[in-house]
């Protein structure tokens, strides 16, 4: 006989676990008691040895779907003669440490509780249980009890409390519980805000309009979604016209996999992710059999399943795939509120589904893809995000990391855990900085942080520099890619000094040029840059980044006269008149509005012009996912390059770009070129594991090829902090570590 205390810290609470544990004592004949705490789950146990280890194994190898331990202690206690075990109340210290669970997709129960005629939660869209629901959506503050949520206003019929209350059952401390007769209900209105009709009926009649052509608003979990027919182009080239969103492309909601299948593509490894408890969006390569412009001049289509029992309700009555995007003014986050879709979209949607619990944090759905089979996170939101990072030593100070101005997230680190927040969007409006400023808030008192320490990007005009500027704590800021090579560092924790290529679209350089094409040697305390892709001129600076061709005429200025110019048989010249070309060349020989830049993004803009693939882009990274689509694996040749004086030189090679012509030859000698590059460089390190991390390693056909080229090295490349700007905050984070 013997009696021990353990303790249990990480995502331990709200996800199952002291039924878990009660049940396991149970079976294991084991008496004591469970508990929550600010800190994690405390469990004492009394009873044989071989039963206390059989417990402790099966607590480790086999804890509730959404737990996430990361530690276990252990703690021998006098015998204390115990005669039964039971959950007993929740006890409140000052330390709040307990992780906070993401949003996850409804489970298997539920789903056959609302198809099941005899069950009391019958096509009720709401359903949750301790295995699946909204958590990080509907938490005002911590612990994580009822009372916390925006549950609170909702109190429990005797039925939903009976499970409540039950350790047995499986919606036991299920905070989010609820049923048709005492829970939040389904709405439907027009966008004069007339209420239409109300519960399973609202859902029903929603179908037919979205059948008859029309485009809605849903609310889902951690925000609206604009929803329209995926098979039906004139509503879809509505939609676009409605947004002002010319090729952007659009992400498409299945039923399941099955109908998923019948239109798209997808890999084993792929399948596996969309089916995953966190069912993100899948950026898959694929040839889709759905409307052209829902992904036009791309290869790539953004699919998902249904992931709420809301969701599969409407395709109980919907016998295609949805549009599904969220609902947002461009350059604004995503919103929560029915009054807010009225105010800002009525002249999109046509009809708004609503629900009344309401969404507290906004929260994007995750989009990922696939690199060799390996998960590769590009928006970290929905049911991957808070994401917490368990550090092996003890931080002396809080840091709050506040991430770049695309992509925003924000990060904390405190004690020996480093949280990463959700997708925040870019800060371009007074909504998103607003966004972006309760976020911070929210982190604060989740986790009742207060930071010594504030560190942030080194661009004066980044909101999050003006905002951390008035703070008055102790500010450090960090180069843009030594970030970017920190947050791949950061995931992997390396310490050893690495050679890092961070290559991406534009960040405030220390020389005050435009960085993003940049190799690095370095480790958490120190870089050195020591290449560069050879600086070139951004004619029209930000307007350079919408016109690809402003950037291949930079190029071409670089290695041709003024005539020489206006007389090449090149798209990119074709793309302007005479007399633009004439002005540009003047811009151009005077620098006026023309920063020095060394971005790979840039260069990437360039040669998409002037393979005549894209002149002009209407989202970032439309040109490399158009290029993409063209790259051609037969063709091995690849373009002249000179790596010398801490620079990369790769303008010469403009000559034989432009005498080529065929986009898919250009293309590929361009891509290829780069690989070249890289492995080039790495072969001078032979011994430094290598970090690939910036927006332009988005692109799979680029990474897939130099993985393949090193495979005998170390390489270590960003896989569940995203590799953009959305991990900066993460890279600010481990500098100060
Ligand atoms: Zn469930
Ligand atoms: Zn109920």
């Amino acid at each position: 006989m013997k009696c021990i205390k353990i303790q249990v810290k990480g995502i331990v609470q709200g996800v199952g676990f002291r039924p878990f544990v009660y049940k396991l004592a149970l079976d294991n004949s084991l008496f004591g008691w469970v508990n929550n705490d600010d800190r994690g789950v405390n469990i004492v146990l009394e009873g044989d040895n071989f039963s206390i280890e059989k417990f402790i194994t099966c607590l480790k190898n086999s804890p509730p779907p959404l737990a996430k331990i990361d530690s276990i202690e252990t703690q021998n206690l006098e015998i204390q003669n115990f005669y039964s075990f039971e959950i007993v109340k929740s006890v409140s210290t000052s330390n709040k440490l307990t992780m906070i669970s993401p949003d996850i997709a409804i489970c298997d129960d539920c789903i056959a509780d609302i198809k099941d005629k005899t069950n009391f939660r019958f096509n009720y869209a709401l359903t949750n249980c301790t295995n699946c629901g909204p958590r990080y959506s509907i938490i005002d503050k911590v612990p994580y009890d009822r009372c916390n949520t925006s549950m609170a206003k909702f109190s429990m019929c005797d039925k939903c409390e009976s499970e409540y209350k039950n350790p047995l059952d499986r919606r036991y401390h299920a905070q989010p519980i609820s049923c048709e007769n005492c829970g939040p209900k389904i709405a439907l209105y027009d966008k004069q805000n007339s209420l239409l009709v109300e519960d399973y009926e609202a859902i029903a009649e929603l179908a037919e309009y979205i059948k008859d052509g029309f485009i809605v608003a849903i609310k889902g979990m951690g925000g609206f979604h604009i929803v329209c027919d995926a098979t039906n182009t004139k509503s879809i080239e509505l939609l676009r016209q409605r947004k002002n969103r010319p090729t952007k492309p659009f992400a498409v909601m299945f039923k399941d996999i099955k109908q998923l299948k019948k239109y798209a593509r997808v890999t084993k490894k792929e399948e596996e992710i969309i089916l995953s408890k966190e069912k993100p969006i899948v950026l898959g390569k694929t040839n889709f059999k759905l409307s052209a412009n829902i992904a036009p001049n791309i290869h790539r289509l953004g699919c998902f399943i249904a992931y709420t029992p809301l969701h599969l309700l409407l395709f109980e009555n919907l016998d295609n795939p949805i549009v599904a995007t969220s609902a947002n003014l461009s350059g604004e986050p995503i919103i929560r509120f029915k009054d807010e879709i009225i105010s800002k979209l009525s002249g999109v949607v046509d009809f708004i589904l609503d629900f009344d619990r309401d969404i507290i944090n906004a929260c994007d759905d995750s989009v990922v893809q696939l690199i060799n089979n390996d998960l590769q996170v590009l928006r970290n939101a929905r049911g991957y995000a808070p994401k917490s990072i368990k550090m092996h030593k003890k931080i002396d100070k809080k840091i709050l990391a506040l991430g770049a101005n695309q992509k925003s997230t924000i990060a904390l680190a405190f004690d020996d855990n480093l949280i990463l927040s959700p997708h925040i969007g870019d800060l371009d409006s007074i909504t998103s900085v607003e966004y972006f400023e309760r976020t911070i808030d929210t982190f604060k008192r989740f986790y009742d942080f207060k930071p010594d320490i504030i560190v942030c990007d080194k661009h004066p005009n980044y909101e999050s520099t003006k905002w951390a500027k008035n703070q008055g704590i102790e500010l450090v800021q960090i180069q843009h890619h030594y970030a970017h090579m920190l947050s791949c560092m950061a995931e992997y924790k390396l310490e050893e000094k690495v050679l890092a290529f961070c290559f991406d679209g534009t960040g405030f350089g220390d020389d005050g040029n435009i960085w993003g094409g940049e190799v690095f040697l370095g480790d958490k305390n120190s870089y050195e840059r020591i290449y560069h892709f050879d600086y070139f001129k951004l004619l029209g600076s930000s307007l350079a980044i919408k016109e690809p061709r402003r950037v291949a005429l930079s190029f071409l200025f670089e290695n041709f006269t003024l005539d020489e110019v206006l007389n090449l048989d090149n798209a990119s010249v074709k793309s302007f008149n005479e007399n633009e070309i004439k002005i540009m060349y003047q811009v151009w020989t005077k620098s006026l509005n023309s920063p020095l830049t060394s971005s790979c993004g840039r260069i990437f803009d360039a040669i998409s012009s002037l393979s005549d693939i894209c002149h002009y882009q209407s989202y970032e990274g439309e040109s490399g996912l158009m290029m993409e689509k063209v790259y051609n694996g037969d063709i091995k040749e690849y373009y002249d390059y000179k790596i010398t004086d801490s620079k990369i030189y790769f303008k010469n090679a403009i000559k034989d770009i432009v005498k080529d012509k065929k986009s898919d030859i250009i293309v590929s000698k361009f891509i290829n070129t780069l690989v070249n590059i890289i492995k080039d460089i790495s072969n001078e390190y032979k011994n430094l594991p290598i970090v690939l991390s910036g927006g332009v390693f988005q692109n799979k056909t680029l990474l897939e090829l130099i993985l393949k080229e090193l495979k005998n090295r170390k390489v270590y490349s960003n896989k569940t902090i995203p590799l953009n700007d959305g991990g900066i905050a993460l890279g600010q984070l481990y500098s100060l570590i």
